[in-house]
C-alpha cells in the first residue's frame, strides 16, 4: 500500500533526540529556543513561539490578540475543524466564508457581506499548502481594521509575492506527524509584533514570566525539547522536502488525463502575484458522474492510500450545529466536501509509486 502520508525520519532526527535525552533538559530548553529561531528566519518574522500543537498555536494567537466573547471571527468552513474550534475556545463566534472552487481557499468576493460591528479578525487557512490571495485579504482587513490570523498549519515554506506565508498576520503552524515538516506533535506562532509575542509566551506557560508569579490566566501549552529536536532536523531539510513535493505534484498534473477528475492547479491570484504552493495535499475533484466512493474503492484495491480532507465542513459538524449554525449554507464548500479526495504526493514516493498512482487514476 502506498500511504497517503509518511514522515521522513532519518539519522539526524534520531541523533538529536538522543542528545536531548542524554542532556536531561527535556522541556522548553535550548532545542525549543533553536527551533523558534530557525522558524522565525524561515518565515521572515521577528518572533516565533513554540507550542504543544497547531491547535494550541491558533488558540494562543487568538487570545494574544484579545479575541473573546462578543467578537466575531471570519473563517472558512472548508478546513480541519481545529481552525474553527480555536475560535470557539476563546468564546468568540466563527462567521463562515465560502471558498473558491479552484484554489479551495476563502473567496475574497463574498467577504464584505460578512462584516458586522462585532467583526474583529479574519482567520485564513492556506489549505493544502496553497497560499490565500493575500492582496485582497490585506486590503479587506485594512478597510475594516481586522486582525489577520493565518492558519498556516499546511503551508510551511509557502510564499505569496516572494513573502513567506505566516508573515502577513500572526502565523500559526503545526508540526503534527503528517505535516510537511513535523516533530510528532508541535505548534509554532510567528509575529512581528513584540506585544503579541510577549502575550503568546505568557499564555503558553501559565502567565508566568518570573517563576511562580502569574501575570494572567495561562495554560500549559509548552513544547518539549524532544519534539523540538525532531523539528530542528526537519526544518534543515525544508527546501528539499518542498522541492520533492513540487516535483511529485507536477508529475501527477502532467500525466493524469482522466476527464472525470479535475487535478489541482496553482492559481495565479487575480493580482497576478507569484505564489509558491507547498503541496501538503494533492487534492482532486470527482466530476462528470464519477462517484467518490467508487473512486476511493478502486484506488484502495490498486494499493493507493487516499484521504478525504474534509468530508463534512465545519458548519455541518454536530457541535457547531448545536451553536445555532443550522441556517448557514455555503454552496461551494458543500460541493467540494462531496467531490474532493487527495492522492499521495509526499517526498517518500518513488517514480514507480507515482506511475502506479497515475495509471490507477486514469482507469477511473
Ligand atoms: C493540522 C491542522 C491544524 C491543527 O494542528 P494540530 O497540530 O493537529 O493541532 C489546524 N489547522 C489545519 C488547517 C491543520 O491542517
Amino acid at each position: 500500500m502506498i500511504p497517503i502520508s509518511k514522515p521522513l525520519i532519518g539519522e539526524e532526527e534520531k541523533r538529536l533526540v538522543m542528545q536531548v535525552l542524554d542532556s536531561g533538559m527535556l522541556v522548553q530548553g535550548p532545542r525549543v529556543a533553536e527551533l523558534e529561531q530557525q522558524w522565525a528566519i524561515t518565515c521572515s518574522s521577528k518572533h516565533a513561539i513554540a507550542t504543544s500543537n497547531g491547535t494550541t498555536a491558533l488558540h494562543v494567537a487568538l487570545l494574544a490578540h484579545h479575541i473573546g466573547a462578543g467578537d466575531e471571527v471570519i473563517t472558512p468552513s472548508f478546513t480541519f475543524v481545529a481552525s474553527v474550534n480555536s475560535i470557539i475556545y476563546t468564546g468568540a463566534r466563527p462567521v463562515f466564508a465560502d471558498v473558491c472552487p479552484d484554489s479551495f481557499n476563502v473567496d475574497p468576493v463574498h467577504l464584505e457581506e460578512l462584516i458586522t460591528p462585532k467583526t474583529k479578525a479574519i482567520l485564513l487557512v492556506h489549505l493544502y499548502g496553497h497560499p490565500v490571495d493575500m492582496d485582497s485579504i490585506q486590503s479587506f482587513a485594512h478597510k475594516h481594521n481586522l486582525i489577520i490570523i493565518e492558519d498556516a498549519c499546511q503551508a510551511i515554506g509557502a510564499t505569496y509575492d516572494g513573502k513567506p506565508i505566516g508573515s502577513f498576520g500572526t502565523g500559526c503552524f503545526s508540526l503534527y506527524a503528517t505535516k510537511n515538516i513535523m516533530s510528532g506533535e508541535g505548534g509554532m506562532i510567528t509575529t512581528n509584533d513584540d506585544e503579541v509575542a510577549r502575550r503568546c509566551r505568557l499564555i503558553r506557560a501559565h502567565g508566568m514570566e518570573r517563576r511562580y508569579y502569574h501575570d494572567m490566566l495561562g495554560f500549559n501549552f509548552r513544547m518539549s525539547d524532544l519534539h523540538a529536536a525532531i523539528g530542528l532536523a526537519q526544518i534543515a531539510r525544508l527546501n528539499e522536502i518542498t522541492d520533492q513535493r513540487n516535483k511529485n505534484a507536477a508529475f501527477l498534473t502532467a500525466t493524469i488525463n482522466n476527464p472525470k477528475v479535475i487535478t489541482p492547479r496553482i492559481i495565479l491570484v487575480r493580482t497576478g502575484k507569484p505564489i509558491q504552493h507547498v503541496w501538503h495535499q494533492y487534492t482532486v475533484r470527482c466530476i462528470n458522474g464519477l462517484s467518490r466512493e467508487v473512486a476511493l474503492k478502486h484506488l484502495t484495491e490498486r494499493g493507493i492510500g487516499t484521504g478525504v480532507f474534509y468530508p463534512v465542513p465545519a458548519h455541518q459538524q454536530q457541535h457547531i450545529l448545536d451553536l445555532g449554525y443550522g441556517g448557514v449554507t455555503l454552496p461551494v464548500t458543500e460541493q467540494l466536501a462531496r467531490e474532493v479526495f487527495s492522492l499521495p504526493v509526499h517526498p517518500a514516493l518513488s517514480q514507480e509509486d507515482l506511475n502506479q498512482i497515475v495509471s490507477a487514476v486514469n482507469e477511473l
